[in-house]
């Protein structure tokens, strides 16, 4: 077996000055490595004009420095949204979504290659589970794409995988990127996703991170939330919601919960109702999102009207409710599409 290299993009600033040390460089080289890397997202070496040139050529070769080049790039010609299909060092790639809003530009990255939860509308499970990614390999997602467009102020960990799959390479992400001495971004503007693995949002409550928990809701009750999906076989939907529920109460922080509407399965009145009273008193949100096509389901997303009448009956029940604007419907909106595709492209080819 290969030796795994150092990786010194997922190291903290404290590793990185350890590294240079044990190297026999200064302390403070290490600490102007970390901040070439996470402050000004060096996309070389060659960029970080104070370090020593032995030592650069000696990380060059012995280190990995994760740094990420889109292989394809679909631009929605309505709004602007872009998604960039990334290539990892080892072959497998990542989708990564830029979305241009009003109040500030965001990105959604992904967590894993591919993912084992098995959500039957999700694309991403189609392929299962291939890898989890490193910190740096998620971080540079949002550098990537910061280097095309210019500072981005949100990112949501809503891409390909399940982030509390990969619990400490999430964790180690957002204390990186909203390290005061990097790349700054306030943990407030970092949203994370998940189906529901309630051991870990447990976990995470107890980090003292300031970031904003969503969860993958779907549906308004357990024996509908099965047959979507298989995450709750392992935890009860009252479980995933408790957990949820007791998450904002550590971290003061409210929960977002996210329900893609699909036609004829979990959008009619009595839906609604029942949500209305799973999330009652939770002070939640709920976000209703059309459920994207995907190619190899059959599932069919809600009409307008329905969508409609689905938000006006969970209002009346005195719950917060947004319908999400979708993004980039013209260019393979929903998650794992355009890296399916380049999948099946590419073996084809
Ligand atoms: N694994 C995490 C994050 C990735 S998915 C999670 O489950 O939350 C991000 C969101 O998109 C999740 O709410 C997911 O259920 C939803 N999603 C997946 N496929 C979708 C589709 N075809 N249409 C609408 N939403 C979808």
């Amino acid at each position: 077996m290969t030796e795994k290299k150092p990786d010194l993009k997922s190291m903290t600033r404290e590793e990185v000055e350890a590294f240079a040390e044990a190297a026999g460089e200064k302390r403070y080289r290490g600490r102007q490595l970390y901040e070439w890397m996470h402050a000004h997202q060096a996309a070389s070496f060659d960029e970080m004009k104070n370090l020593p040139e032995a030592w650069k050529r000696r990380l060059s070769e012995t280190c990995e420095y994760t740094v990420l080049t889109p292989l394809r790039r679909q631009v929605s010609a309505e709004d602007g949204t872009k998604k960039y299909l990334f290539a990892l060092a080892d072959g497998h790639v990542v989708e990564t979504v830029f979305m241009p809003y009003r109040f500030g530009n965001s990105v959604c990255v992904s967590s894993q290659v591919g993912c084992r939860m098995g959500c039957r509308f999700c694309a991403s499970a189609i392929g299962g589970w291939e890898r989890d990614l490193t910190p740096a390999e998620i971080l540079e997602q949002v550098y990537a794409v910061e280097r095309e467009n210019g500072k981005i102020s949100h990112v949501v960990v809503m891409g390909t995988g399940e982030p509390l799959d990969n619990y400490d390479s999430l964790v180690r992400f957002v204390r990186l990127l909203s390290d005061e001495n990097g790349r700054h971004l306030s943990q407030r503007n970092i949203t994370v996703s998940t189906c529901g693995l309630v051991p870990q949002i447990k976990k995470l409550a107890q980090e003292g991170l300031q970031i904003t928990l969503a969860l993958s809701l779907h549906a308004p009750d357990q024996k509908k939330r099965l047959e979507l999906m298989p995450v709750a076989n392992r935890y009860d939907i009252h479980e995933a919601v408790e957990a949820c529920l007791a998450y904002a109460k550590d971290t003061g922080r409210r929960v977002t919960f996210e329900y893609s509407l699909i036609e004829g399965v979990n959008d009619s009145g009595e839906d609604a109702e029942q949500l209305a009273l799973l999330l009652k008193g939770s002070g939640g949100h709920v976000n209703l999102i059309p459920v994207n096509p995907v190619a190899e389901r059959t599932f069919r997303r809600s009409r307008r009207a329905a969508v409609e009448a689905f938000k006006n009956k969970l209002e009346k029940n005195g719950i917060n409710v947004t319908i999400r604007r979708e993004m980039g419907r013209d260019i393979d909106g929903a998650c794992g599409q355009l890296r399916r595709r380049h999948i099946s492209e590419t073996r084809e080819g």
